[in-house]
Formats: structure tokens, sequence, C-alpha cells
């Protein structure tokens, strides 16, 4: 079985480093042991996110909402995989569910010469279909662990969204912004359109949380509003 790690956030909220740090999916466990799975990280990853499980003393069966934060390869590859093994399908952003289920990647921003050799070469950047029950929509809030506010972010996808826990002040920034070696933008040739990522990545400097719980890059727990907001503020858009 594949090495469980996790990092608990907060009491019932736990990361999975699944490629190190630098792939991340999360865990929220409810008070009567019902759990959510966000992200399934990489093809490779299914097994991971399983064992994570595992080690926090939950079983697929206790797992009745599977969501994503967008439809790349990087966050839905493992996603069939679990899928299979909890017999559950997907929340995903009613814009990027068309995408997960085709098991392809939204467009890339064309205005890039880096996107435009990328596609050429690698077409769309599949993974295996996800199937997606419940397609999601901006300020909806999930009956998770208290509540858990689905935040439209697009840009970088344009389904992609952010997942705001209240009750534990965490937020699971999505690919807005990174976390990898410093507070930074997402790779500009991997969205689909970079600009419109860099307008809606101001609603993470707006929203309330105390834990910035990024997809890609360890956490940060101190004053993690106020890095974002000195990291946006250097950028002037
Ligand atoms: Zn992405």
């Amino acid at each position: 079985m594949a090495r469980a790690a996790t990092v608990e956030l907060a009491p019932s909220v736990w990361r999975i480093p699944l490629l190190g740090d630098f792939v991340n999916g999360f865990i929220l466990r409810d008070d009567d042991g019902q759990v959510t799975l966000v992200d399934m990280g990489v093809k490779q990853s299914g097994p991971k996110v399983l064992a994570a499980l595992a080690s926090i003393g939950s079983g697929p069966s206790d797992v009745t909402r599977l969501l994503l934060t967008h439809a790349h390869p990087d966050h839905a590859g493992g996603a069939a995989h679990v899928a299979k093994a909890t017999g559950r399908d997907f929340g995903v952003h009613e814009a990027d569910a068309p995408y997960a289920e085709a098991g392809a990647s939204p467009p890339r921003d064309q205005s890039f010469r880096l996107a435009r050799i990328m596609t050429r070469l690698m077409g769309s950047n599949a993974f295996p279909a996800v199937m997606v029950g419940e397609r999601l929509i901006d300020g909806q809030v999930l009956d998770v662990a208290g509540g858990l506010e689905v935040v439209h972010t697009p840009g970088h996808s344009p389904g992609h969204v952010a997942y705001l826990h209240r009750d534990s002040g965490v937020l699971i920034t999505g690919d807005s912004i990174f976390n990898v070696r410093g507070v930074r933008w997402p790779i500009k040739s991997f969205c689909t359109d970079f600009r419109l990522t860099q307008k809606t990545a101001h609603r993470l400097a707006e929203l309330d949380y105390t834990t910035a719980a990024f997809t890609h890059g360890p956490h940060i727990a101190d004053q993690p509003r106020e890095a974002i907001r000195r990291f946006l503020a250097t950028q002037k858009v």
C-alpha cells in the first residue's frame, strides 16, 4: 500500500501530500464520521488518497462526498480510482463538469507561445474520465462538516473553485495562487485565461480564514490572508 501521510490542518481537516507538498488533496470529516475528499492528485495518486483515509481511521465506506477544485490531471487524475473504491461520483463546478466527464483539460491560454506549443505537442492533457453527480455554483454551501462554501474563481480553468470551511477557518485555495517557494501565480500556460486568474484571485484576499491550504505547496497557518494580500499588492493586478 502507498505510504500514508496526512498533515492535520485543524480538528477534522487534513492535507494529503500526494507528490510531496507539491500536489495536495484534502480530507474533511464530520462529527458523525462522514468523510469528504477534495482533489485526488495525479493518476497514480488514487491509492495514496485511500491510504491517507486509512491513516486517520476512516475507510472508503465513510466517504459520502467527493469534490474537485477543477478538471486538471494533477487534481482529477486519481479521481476515477477513488470513485470506484468509494462508489461515489464527484461534485465539480458546472463550468468544469463537461471537462471532468470527458477526461480532458479545458483549453490553455493561447496568448502564450508556450501554451500554443504544448497544445500542439500534447493535445488536451487527458486523464481518466470522472463521473460528475452534482454541478456546483458560486456561493453554494455544501453540507460538509458544518458547511463548505464554493468560491468560484475562474481563469485557471472556467469552473475553478476554492472551498472555504468556515468552522475550521481552512481555505482550500485551488490553483489561483501557488505556495511553491513562496506565494506565486500558477504556471501561466496551464491557465485557460491567465488575466482572469489574476483578477479572480482577489476573492481569496477578501474571505475570512485562518489557514490557507494550497493545492500546490505547503499550507500557511500564520496570517495567511496577509501573505496573499501582500503578494497581490506586489503584482498590481
Ligand atoms: Zn490546475
